[in-house]
């Protein structure tokens, strides 16, 4: 990429990115998934492993920017791929959990996007909405996603079109990364839903409880029990609303699908999403009402700040959990009773 492209759509998360991985220098196992093609400019898709190698190891990964306009989950993710950097040469205990587990990157999965402050790709694509199953419940229209045109938000893509080169670079990572790893736990970052932080689970297209909703229960348990004080919302996604054609349903169904193929014991794989809340963030600033960027990404610079310092816990929770998931998994009876609480906790009106 020329630096005349580049001045004419400036792109500064991936400036820090190219930064970082020259930092990282030979700590880093980069890819470029894909070329994302927009007119004249080529932005790099980029994916960053650390850690142990095994195909087998428990993975933790790490996506965010996939709605262009949500700049904030990819600085978040930036904030900590920069913090785990700095710490690499002398934290004995990171140094020790990375030859355990691997965690992979992928903080900007839009860039087309994000550099034409969009929410969709640069074909007017959401790629949240561009798997190809349908939802079995479908929230409301047009925000559940729909196939008339690119002019409305929320545009599935045609019928026939196959995935955008942004969607399937990420389902092919993911895929790759998880096929044969014993435990696995991905977190997609978004903001712009509601006034509080999120931490949702699937299903996005179904009110029916995910197929590990014990493992599920006993992860955010976890999490309530190490953090007491934690403000984030935990629940399915279904309970805000419902979509066609999302990412991790599809990568979850996958993954079901390919272990059902080989008959053997199903590995744990659950995929969080981070909702931020944005709408304090303009409560707080009403000036953002009058941006498009400022309803999902906080414009005070002292708010971006504690955002990308507020989450630091999580992340931290995040890596012990698959550095010990088999300390916490449960089994036999435990996974049973943990169910039910589940059942009780979410899905009380689904299975009263
Ligand atoms: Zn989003």
């Amino acid at each position: 990429m020329n630096s005349k492209q580049r001045t004419q759509r400036p792109l500064p998360e991936l400036d820090e990115l190219q930064r970082l991985i020259k930092r990282g220098g030979s700590q880093l196992d980069v890819s470029v998934l894909t070329e994302v093609i927009d007119g004249t400019q080529r932005y790099p898709l980029h994916a960053i492993r650390l850690g142990n190698p095994d195909p087998q190891a428990p993975v933790l990964l790490l996506c965010g920017g996939i709605h262009g306009v949500e700049r904030i989950g990819t600085q978040l993710l930036l904030a900590q791929l920069d913090a785990l950097l700095a710490r690499l040469h002398w934290d004995q205990g990171l140094q020790q959990d990375l030859e355990h587990i691997r965690l992979v990157f992928c903080p900007l999965l839009n860039p087309a996007g994000m550099a034409r402050g969009s929410r969709a790709n640069a074909k007017g694509i959401d790629l949240m909405r561009n798997a190809p199953h349908n939802a079995e419940q479908p929230g409301a229209w047009p925000l559940s996603g729909h196939r008339i045109g690119a002019w409305l938000p929320w545009y599935r893509g045609a019928l026939d079109e196959p995935m955008q080169p942004e969607s399937a670079a990420l389902c092919t990572l993911v895929n790759r990364e998880i096929g044969c790893a014993r435990f696995c736990l991905s977190l997609d970052c978004h903001s712009g839903f509601g006034m509080r932080d999120r931490l949702w689970f699937p299903y996005a297209g179904s009110t029916r409880p995910l197929e590990q909703l014990s493992e599920i229960q006993t992860l955010m348990e976890l999490y309530e029990g190490a953090n007491p004080h934690h403000r984030y919302l935990l629940e399915p996604q279904c309970h805000q609303y419902r979509t066609h054609g999302d990412l991790w349903d599809h990568l979850y169904h996958q993954h079901l699908l390919r272990h059902a193929a080989r008959k053997g014991p199903i590995p744990v794989f659950l995929p969080l999403t981070l909702e931020l809340g944005s709408w304090l963030w303009v409560r707080k600033n009403l000036r953002q009402i009058t941006s498009f960027t400022g309803l999902f990404n906080p414009l005070v610079p002292h708010r971006q700040r504690r955002i990308l310092r507020h989450h630091n816990s999580l992340f931290e929770f995040l890596i012990r959990a698959v550095r010990s998931w088999q300390q916490w998994l449960p089994e036999g009876s435990a996974r049973d009773i943990q169910q039910q609480r589940a059942l009780q906790r979410w899905y009380k009106d689904e299975h009263p």
